[in-house]
């Protein structure tokens, strides 16, 4: 299968091709048509599966073929695709796919989020903007305002839905929906099924395609998993020492709490090892100007938590270290989705004290794999620390054990099977055309 065979024009085929992409990825195999066919989509598929394309070439197809559209009250004409993300970051990354992808195409994209000046988007609004990207909230300031209107927007993709809902934005999404014309075509991508996924599907998607790619394999051989057993008090001392004595040049680093990445920022620097953190406290501009340097190789060690890291595109990283493993056994698999991406090897390590037995037994229950355990010379184990809980997160189980699940349930067939040694399984499509019912087929292959 090739993207002139999936009936994309030549401009875009040319761009896709000047990327350096061979052959369509199989969500963009299954995708592309449907969506070329005006119909509705309802996918499971994360970041690194070939996603923002998926949606993004045939929706720049319809809008380029189909050009007969009157102009809004600027005298340009109206927005007529809106893309949703939970953060400002996918955002950005979104738009900058759109454009890209769009290049030798005579259309115009915006990307719109909180945290940087409205002034400026609403001057771009008064433009020709055929492509919208933003976050909810900031879409909601403009409209309260007065300066967006999306009364004829005719496709609408939902992007990381599953996330926009954990984060509380379903008020936001149902009052924009209310905003949009009733005729339009919709998108729904989701990273992780869940009942508030399937809720927002029912009441937006008509006879929407399912489409389902497998979970990416997390035990695919370009990703190494190990697990460094060290006591609470010295993960810091052996972060530093880790990143030292392998001279990681380019390391992304997990923290469960904001405040814990700052804390850590600050510990690396005192190791004279240069660091910078994104989370939900930053400034945009902050955030935006650490993810620059950490990409272009200028910045040795990003510290990230899960919500601001979620969706980012950095190519090829070579090391990701949960230095706190997370509450949530699905965010272990997003985080060391960042490593180990087209075909680069990647390493992923966790860090994980006493505290963490639970949230890693959780976690080798989910991924249904036993992970390789080791400690650091000079790093040995302290048998007498005993565990405590950590704040926030759900208390270690009183008879050991570890496998209940946390705030999201595992599928079925996860928690009805024991952990197992690695496999390699592959990342296949799994598809249910025509399907009208807005519930995924849950098979026992794992999403
Ligand atoms: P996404 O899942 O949309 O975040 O995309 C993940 C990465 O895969 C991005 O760096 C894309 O540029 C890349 N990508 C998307 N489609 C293809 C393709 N057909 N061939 C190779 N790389 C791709």
């Amino acid at each position: 299968m090739s993207f002139s065979n999936l009936g994309l024009s030549p401009e875009i085929v040319r761009a896709v091709t000047e990327r350096g992409y061979d052959k369509p990825t199989p969500i963009q195999t299954q995708a592309i048509p449907v969506v070329l066919s005006g119909g509705d989509i309802m996918a499971g598929a994360q970041t690194g599966t070939g996603k923002t394309a998926s949606f993004t070439l045939p929706l720049l197809h319809r809008l380029s073929a189909n050009k007969g559209i009157s102009s809004n009250s600027h005298g340009f004409p109206p927005i007529r695709a809106l893309i949703l993300t939970p953060t400002r970051e996918l955002a950005a990354q979104v738009q900058e796919s759109v454009r890209d992808y769009g290049k030798y195409l005579n259309l115009n994209s915006m990307v719109m989020f909180g945290g940087v000046s409205i002034g400026p988007q609403k001057q771009k609004l008064r433009t020709r903007v055929d492509i919208l990207v933003s976050t909810p909230g900031r879409l909601l300031d403009h409209v309260q305002q007065g300066t967006v209107n999306l009364s004829r927007v005719e496709v609408l993709v939902l992007d990381e839905a599953d996330r926009m809902l954990d984060m509380g934005f379903i008020n936001d999404i149902r009052r924009i929906l209310s905003l949009l014309p009733k005729q339009r075509q919709n998108l729904l991508f989701f990273a992780t099924f869940s009942d508030k996924v399937k809720t927002l599907a029912a009441g937006l998607l008509n006879n929407p395609t399912m489409i389902e790619v497998a979970r990416r394999n997390v035990t695919a051989a370009t990703i190494s998993q190990k697990v460094y057993h060290v006591d609470r008090e010295r993960k810091r001392q052996l972060l530093s020492h880790l990143i030292r004595e392998n001279k990681w040049y380019q390391v992304l680093v997990f923290s469960r709490t904001k405040h814990g990445a700052d804390r850590l920022v600050k510990q690396l620097g005192e190791d004279r090892i240069q660091a910078l953190a994104i989370h939900g406290n930053k400034s945009q501009g902050a955030r935006t100007h650490a993810l620059a340097k950490f990409k272009d190789g200028t910045l040795q060690v990003l510290v990230a938590t899960d919500i601001a890291a979620r969706g980012l595109d950095i190519s090829e990283l070579p090391h990701v270290i949960n230095y706190d493993l997370p509450n949530v056994p699905e965010d272990y698999v997003h985080r060391i989705g960042r490593t180990g991406r087209a075909g680069a090897e990647g390493q992923a390590i966790s860090l994980v004290c006493v505290d963490e037995h639970h949230l890693l037994a959780d976690i080798e229950t989910l991924i249904e794999q036993r992970l390789p355990k080791e400690m650091v010379d000079g790093f040995g184990v302290n048998p007498e620390i005993k565990a405590e809980p950590i704040p926030n997160g759900r208390k270690p189980p009183s008879g050991g054990g570890g496998n209940q699940r946390t705030r999201r349930s595992a599928p079925k067939s996860a928690s009805s099977k024991s952990p197992r040694q690695p496999s390699s399984r592959t990342a296949a499509g799994d598809k249910k055309p025509g399907s009208s019912s807005p519930t995924p087929r849950r098979s026992g292959k794992r999403r």
